[in-house]
């Protein structure tokens, strides 16, 4: 179908050479009867994989060579690792069946391929698989641990190879790759596999970043050769002088982890201090190593000052994956820390390739028994079921699966989200309790708002405080649904004790009036006060919308009085009392409300109509506001989006008065700012000096509440009007320390 010729003789010939290459990386590991086996499976390989090309047009078979490549040279597995590399793909995609490698091989072999070939179904059905699970599918469906080794090499092959697939795809296999294959490749101690899948998972899902920090990299390589040997050269000479064998490498991060720096701790590129390390190489017998190192250590920081904080003994006690070095930050003489390491000519290559390495210059009886002893290393790690997950899959920060992503707790637990789930969803993970008392939180260990947004590989503390109460506007941030009914369940619970406070209110009444409180009655109030069921009635009782007068006429259905006339009724009441100005005050809200003008002017009808800004949301000139009719406080001003509102205008349309503010307002006004920060010495006097001082804002009270190194401060002050309060609030902002200043309703 496609016109391209091919010339099959010349690709012949490629395929032997690259087969022979693969021999003789194995050198002397592979015995004469063994070479044949190894002849057995690339010929095997070759004819099922005859027909089939790579989606580069290459033949197939290069493939399972580079695979079995990987695993004799970078890996360092032995013969039989190498056959089923070359043959991991035949049961798969070929004719070839688990039997005929039986036959063939023997039963080792067979079984390595057969988990080889699950792993592929399992990973090709299920997009998403959680960091916990794949562990487990791994080790349950390798029963031989070199079905994991020969799984990495054939990953890392797909990746180098990974520029002739469609997009999408490579968006896969790279958000896989870093977020699967790289951690465990790192917990298996393979730091090159490790640290080239990185690089390419980034070159792959951030092409402009990878480019970006390649691009850096390479204008500054001058200047770093250049400090670096400027660095190198005293420490040369005195360890030449103290008659040790050594070699000098200055080496720069991985981009990757330059990249994790830029991104997720947000230091520039420039400011990395130790974009590269210098390593000291020791060429010493492996009782002297430790002794040797030691003595490295010595001799620089006779030259250079060591910072005392960052000196890493991986020696005496080497990590989990079998690294060991000797880690020192020193200053140099520009003034720039620089990070060195020591280790020995074995160390190096157990932490550039794993144990593997190491076996490699073992005879060759040593080395199968080795390689043994190895792949039994790494089962204990991966069954080690102490290594938390935490540890197990470190480095991966990327948000790779468009449905899920996956957080911890500071305790390294990990959960499960949805994506866009936000801090506030992760409290109500964790328990419903938690959510409800959630004040804000700290996502790697910076301080951020209840609706952040969590990434991948997150770690989430969550602030509480048994003051906070859940809040309608939290239902606009939550995604998850154990969130979203937690928190209806617990606006719909503050409805209900209130509730409960106004039927109390209304049983006493009616006892008092020595009327039986039964369903009739209850209903004939509902209806009076057009409310929608009694629940209704009893939380408009407790919250002092109802004010229960003509009681008994109501409660026995008579024929009562309207709204107009009960709030007539209970002014002239008041005036009675001796409080003109009410009296007054509802013939003018009358009219307001009545007259051609529907429209309270506040300010300008201050001194004529009673009203009061309403605590709930205190508003000041510049908000967009509404006037309410109370039964005995005359009108009410509340903002419009003011918690209570929906409440009020749908439930109590009748009472509300259009309201706007006079444009002649020179007055104070109340208003509640919370300031959320980091704590910090002195940092309330800087605010109160701002508030008191800088702009002349009249302060009423403060309060401030620390806990964990963060603090939430309550400030309430007298401003003219909305600007007024932005200004200041800006101004607050400004404070180190800060993170956030918003207005709130009321303390
Ligand atoms: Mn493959």
């Amino acid at each position: 179908m496609t016109a391209i010729a091919i010339d099959l003789e010349a690709e012949k010939r490629e395929i032997l050479r690259r087969y022979t290459n693969l021999l003789r990386s194995l050198g002397d590991k592979a015995s004469k009867p063994e070479r044949v086996l190894l002849r057995k499976a690339f010929d095997l390989a070759l004819d099922a994989h005859k027909d089939m090309r790579r989606k580069s047009g290459e033949p197939y078979i290069y493939h399972p060579i580079a695979v079995a490549q990987i695993v004799a040279s970078e890996i360092g597995l032995g013969v039989t690792g190498v056959i089923c590399a070359l043959l991991h793909d035949t049961v798969e995609d070929t004719e070839v069946t688990l039997d005929d490698i039986r036959r063939m091989f023997g039963e080792t072999e067979s079984k390595i391929i057969d988990g080889l070939t699950k792993i592929e179904n399992v990973f090709d059905q299920s997009s998403s698989i959680q960091a916990e699970n794949f562990r487990k599918v791994l080790l349950t469906l390798s029963d031989d641990v070199r079905v994991i080794l020969i799984k990495l090499a054939d990953r890392l092959h797909n990746m180098r190879t990974l520029d002739s697939m469609a997009r999408d795809k490579q968006l896969k296999i790279a958000s896989e790759t870093l977020f699967l294959y790289a951690p465990l490749a790192h917990r298996l101690g393979l730091y090159n596999i490790k640290t080239e899948m990185e690089d390419l998972g980034l070159k792959y899902t951030q092409p402009e970043v990878f480019e970006e920090i390649t691009t850096k990299l390479k204008n500054t390589e001058e200047v770093r050769k250049r400090f670096i040997s400027r660095f190198i050269y005293p420490i040369r000479t005195r360890l030449m002088q103290g008659g040790l064998q050594f070699d000098i490498k200055g080496r720069s991060k991985s981009i990757y982890s330059i990249y994790n720096k830029i991104k997720i701790k947000g230091i520039p590129f420039e400011e990395i201090f130790d974009i590269f390390a210098i390593r000291i190489i020791i060429d010493t017998p492996e009782d002297a190593e430790k002794a040797d190192c030691w003595r490295v250590y010595s001799i620089i920081t006779d030259i250079y000052q060591p910072n005392p904080d960052r000196l890493r003994d991986w020696i005496s006690t080497p990590r989990a994956n079998g690294y060991e070095s000797l880690h020192t930050t020193v200053m140099s003489p520009t003034g720039k820390w620089v990070e060195v390491q020591i280790r020995s000519r074995r160390m190096d290559e157990i932490a550039e390739n794993g144990y593997a390495a190491h076996w490699k210059y073992k005879e060759k009886n040593d080395y199968e028994s080795s390689i043994d002893e190895w792949l039994g290393r790494i089962r204990e790690i991966m069954e080690n079921s102490d290594a938390n997950a935490l540890e197990f899959i470190n480095d991966f920060k990327l948000n790779l699966f468009s449905e899920e992503i996956f957080v911890f707790t500071p305790k390294g637990e990990l959960k499960t989200l949805p994506a866009g789930a936000c801090a506030l969803d992760f409290a109500f993970d964790i328990h419903s309790e938690v959510g409800m008392s959630c004040i804000g939180a700290k996502v790697n260990n910076k301080l951020v708002p209840l609706s952040h947004k969590l990434k991948s590989g997150d770690q989430i503390e969550i602030l509480s405080s048994v003051k906070q109460k859940p809040k309608d506007e939290w239902l606009k941030f939550v995604v998850t649904a154990k969130a979203r009914s937690g928190i209806k369940y617990a606006l719909k619970e503050e409805k209900r004790i209130v509730a409960e406070q106004g039927k109390e209110i209304l049983d006493k009444q009616l006892k008092h009036l020595k009327i039986n409180a039964d369903q009739n009655i209850i209903y004939n109030i509902v209806r009076h006060y057009k409310m929608q069921s009694p629940l209704d009635l009893y939380f408009g009782i407790g919250e002092g919308l109802i004010k229960l007068d003509n009681l008994a006429k109501i409660a026995r259905g008579e024929k009562s009085s309207s709204w107009y006339s009960l709030l007539k009724s209970r002014f002239s009441r008041s005036s009675e009392d001796g409080s003109k100005k009410t009296a007054t005050s509802f013939e003018h809200i009358v009219k307001e409300i009545r007259g051609k003008s529907d429209m309270l002017v506040i300010g300008d009808d201050m001194d004529k109509i009673d009203y009061k800004l309403a605590p709930c949301c205190n508003p000041i000139p510049g908000d967009e506001v509404f006037g309410f009719v109370t039964v005995d406080e005359g009108i009410k001003i509340h903002k419009t989006n003011c918690p209570n509102a929906i409440d009020l205008m749908s439930n109590y349309a009748y009472r509300i008065v259009k309201a706007r503010w006079t444009s002649q307002q020179q007055l104070a006004f109340m208003a509640g700012i919370r300031v959320n920060g980091i704590d910090d010495v002195g940092i309330v006097n800087n605010i109160t000096r701002i508030i008191s001082n800088e702009l002349n804002v009249n302060m009423r009270s403060i309060s401030f509440d620390s806990m964990d190194g963060v603090f939430e401060g309550n400030i309430m002050v007298f401003v003219q009007d909305t600007n007024h309060l932005t200004e200041l609030m800006g101004k607050i902002k400004e404070v180190k320390g800060v993170t956030s200043v918003m207005r709130v309703d009321s303390n």
